[in-house]
């Protein structure tokens, strides 16, 4: 018997909403707040925003870097959103697996769509929407960095996005941040239950 094994694989939970749903706020404070996830930290080859942290919000790289990596099968998916690439790295996801961590990863439809096939027993999804399109754009014209084309594009988007939330284990509507980080911090909780996601191998009841 191999003690040295956690009770139970690390879970992915996959966040995903349109942009402006308020996804990375209720993120961050849900690695705050719950405790025991780490955020995946996914590269991309959009340029930061004001006040972005290279190797926080993102690892920003090349064109030539991402293929390269691609090319090297790091990620464990990648998709092009708004004219950027974007892509979860491989390597940190399959050692929280086997090592009983979890992550939370702040990725969009095509990426959650790759990772549930590549994953299917160990991701769980939720969507976050806004309480109203309304309120989605304010949002993002409230967030003052982009330009009129580039929120339109985006408002575009989420109203595609949106049509996505069925494929989904959970969803969440944003219109409260306690109330939201609340019910995230129930999914985590329950999950981490789950009978499924025990080694059952080594459990220790197991005679
Ligand atoms: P933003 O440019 O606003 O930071 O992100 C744009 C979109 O890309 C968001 O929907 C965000 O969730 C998504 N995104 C960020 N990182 C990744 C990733 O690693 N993979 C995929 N597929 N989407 C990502």
């Amino acid at each position: 018997m191999n003690l040295v094994l956690p009770l139970r694989r690390g879970i992915i939970f996959i966040v995903s909403a349109p942009s402006g749903a308020g996804k990375t706020t209720l993120s961050r404070a849900a690695v705050r707040e719950i405790g025991g996830l780490t955020p995946s930290v996914s590269l991309t080859t959009r340029r930061p925003r004001n006040g972005e942290v290279e190797g926080i919000d993102y690892r920003f790289v090349s064109e030539e870097d991402f293929q390269r990596r691609v090319d090297a099968g790091q990620l464990a998916e990648w998709a092009r959103v708004f004219d950027a690439c974007y892509g979860t790295p491989r390597q940190p996801l399959d050692e929280a697996i086997r090592e009983g961590r979890d992550m939370l990863l702040d990725i969009d439809v095509q990426g959650a769509r790759s990772l549930t096939a590549r994953y299917p027993d160990d991701t769980v999804t939720i969507f976050v929407l806004p309480p109203s399109f309304e309120e989605l754009e304010e949002r993002l014209r409230g967030r003052g960095t982009e330009s009129e084309q580039a929120i339109a594009g985006r408002l575009k988007r989420a109203r595609d996005e949106f049509r996505a939330y069925p494929q989904y284990d959970y969803l969440i509507v944003n219109a409260d941040l306690a109330d939201s980080l609340r019910q995230l911090d129930a999914i985590v909780k329950a999950e981490r239950l789950r009978v499924a996601r025990l080694r059952e191998e080594i459990a220790p009841w197991k005679s």
